[in-house]
């Protein structure tokens, strides 16, 4: 049976209008490897009349009064609230997430949007007043004009919400890219947003990284631009925008280790590793991906942990609601984490459980433990983003810390123990940007950031901390009368 294929534009200026090349790219639905959706490949002139369309909106939108803004972020969680399923099923269908996983996206980029139209009301400066006799000074906090988002296929439209709330709710216009395999659900809420924004204020540009990502970067009139991509990606884009002395935002890959100490919980930690490690197939910057567990109590926590993720059923979320995982993002996905798992098992490591592909329709991995890994080897060190996870043993608090530091990034991590006060010990010592303890990836919660440390980017998404990112503080001072 063929499927039928939608045919969509792109947001620019209040129009929907197609590439100036007229070129498309295809979109896929990775439970079945078939084509969904033709979508507009943007080049550096779709850019080019994005920013100006930015420009004309901009002079409007400034003069909007926080209230204002308040009230339009409010409107824009209302319509995801109103289109909730409808949004889910979309993201669902074009990332392969199962039902469980996209139905709990909208309600919390609604509650996002919420909390910044809040927070749009309480921008304020440090201090004001008299530092010098005869004068005042004070401090405004102001927008910084356009500026861009450059969002991940993970999490799409999520990702797109948590830049989008504290850019407009600070006073700015955006143009938000979404990954090349993930564009349908930003295109629609574009779609419901149309009626509530004034043109120009929201633009969406489909295209590659190059040449549509890095016209955003490379675009002098462009003021910040907020990456959740690879740390690849986030150097290439940091060396680029340094041209025009841009401000950036990095939201970048993720290395996150569970450290498990020998008073811990075997079932709670099995339960955690099977969220945590396996949750969007894995494809999660803070995903559990490395296991560090205490030598006292490891044959336990393999043990449960292997049967955990061994219940986890792998299907296509459109067939069935209640499957445990869905597949990868793309084929090129599916075979770099294949490719991961061949250059492990080369190098001696032992694949506990799982391992390979499912089936021979869409691109699936089976949920794959690995064990017997050395500290410096590949998939220890490098972010594998698929449904594998690592599982070493550490002799002493110390020695697990230092194994939990030794990778490039610092985006999360967690501890499990029993004893709250030796949990908190090891958290301050972590150096990531989130440490849960006895729990992984859950709660995410607005009022709380999101950012890493180290090669996993700076800047925070979410709380009152992203606010920093998307406004700027000018000193007026003022000689009073005399
Ligand atoms: P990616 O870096 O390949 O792509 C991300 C975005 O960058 C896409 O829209 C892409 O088109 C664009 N891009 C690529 N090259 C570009 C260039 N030269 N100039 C401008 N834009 C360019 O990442 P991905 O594969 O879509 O997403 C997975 C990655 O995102 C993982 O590494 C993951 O850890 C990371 N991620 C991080 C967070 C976080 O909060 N830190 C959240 C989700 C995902």
């Amino acid at each position: 049976m063929s499927v039928s294929v939608t045919q969509h534009k792109m947001f620019i200026g209040g129009e929907w209008v197609e590439s100036s090349s007229g070129e498309t790219m295809e979109v896929l639905n990775p439970a079945t490897g078939e084509a969904i959706a033709e979508v507009p490949r943007a080049g550096v002139e779709d850019v080019e009349r994005a920013v100006e369309a930015a420009r004309r909106a901009w002079e409007e939108w400034k003069l909007k009064t926080p209230k204002d803004r308040m009230e339009l972020l409010l409107a824009l969680a209302d319509l995801v609230d109103e289109h909730a399923e409808e949004l889910a099923r979309l993201e669902s269908l074009n990332v392969g997430k199962p039902w469980w996983v996209a139905r709990d996206e909208p309600p919390a980029i609604a509650d996002n949007l919420r909390f910044f139209a809040g927070a749009a009301r309480n921008l304020e400066g440090k201090s004001a007043g008299e530092y010098v006799e005869g004068y005042t000074s004070m401090i405004r906090r102001e927008p910084l004009g356009i500026v861009a988002g450059i969002c991940p296929w993970n999490y799409p439209l999520y990702m797109a919400g948590w830049k989008l709330g504290p850019a407009l709710a600070a006073g700015n216009v955006q143009i938000v890219k979404p990954a090349e395999q993930t564009p349908l659900t930003l295109l629609r809420f574009a779609e419901l947003a149309q009626e509530i924004l004034p043109a120009g204020v929201l633009q969406v540009v489909t295209g590659d990284g190059v040449p549509a990502g890095d016209a955003l970067v490379r675009h002098p009139d462009i003021r910040l631009v907020s990456l959740t991509g690879d740390t690849a990606t986030g150097k290439l884009i940091a060396a680029n925008a340094a041209q025009t002395v841009k401000r950036l935002h990095l939201e970048l890959g993720g290395k996150a280790p569970m450290v498990v100490l020998d008073d811990a919980d075997p079932a709670a930690v099995a339960e955690a590793v099977k969220v945590g490690g396996y949750f969007n197939s894995g494809q999660d910057c803070t995903a559990s991906s490395r296991i560090l567990v205490s030598e006292r109590v490891y044959d336990d926590v393999l043990a449960a942990t292997v049967e955990s993720v061994e219940s986890l059923t792998v299907g296509d979320p459109a067939t069935d609601d209640e499957i445990g995982m869905g597949p990868v993002i793309s084929a090129e996905q599916q075979q770099r984490v294949l490719g991961f798992l061949e250059r492990a098992v080369d190098a001696k490591a032992t694949v506990v459980t799982g391992g390979g592909a499912v089936g021979d329709r869409g691109f699936f991995v089976k949920p794959t433990i690995v064990a017997d890994v050395e500290q410096d080897a590949e998939i220890v060190q490098s972010e594998v983003f698929g449904p594998v996870v690592t599982v070493q043993r550490f002799a002493s608090d110390d020695a697990a810390i230092e194994m939990a530091n030794d990778v490039r990034y610092g985006l999360a991590a967690s501890v499990f123990s029993e004893n709250v006060g030796r949990a908190l010990k090891v958290a301050a010592r972590l150096d990531f940007g989130t440490v849960w303890v006895n729990e992984h990836l859950f709660p995410l919660t607005s009022e709380m950031p999101h950012g890493g440390f180290k090669e996993s980017g700076y800047g925070k998404d979410m709380s009152l901390y992203s606010m920093e990112e998307y406004t700027r503080v000018k000193h007026v001072c003022v000689k009073l009368a005399e």
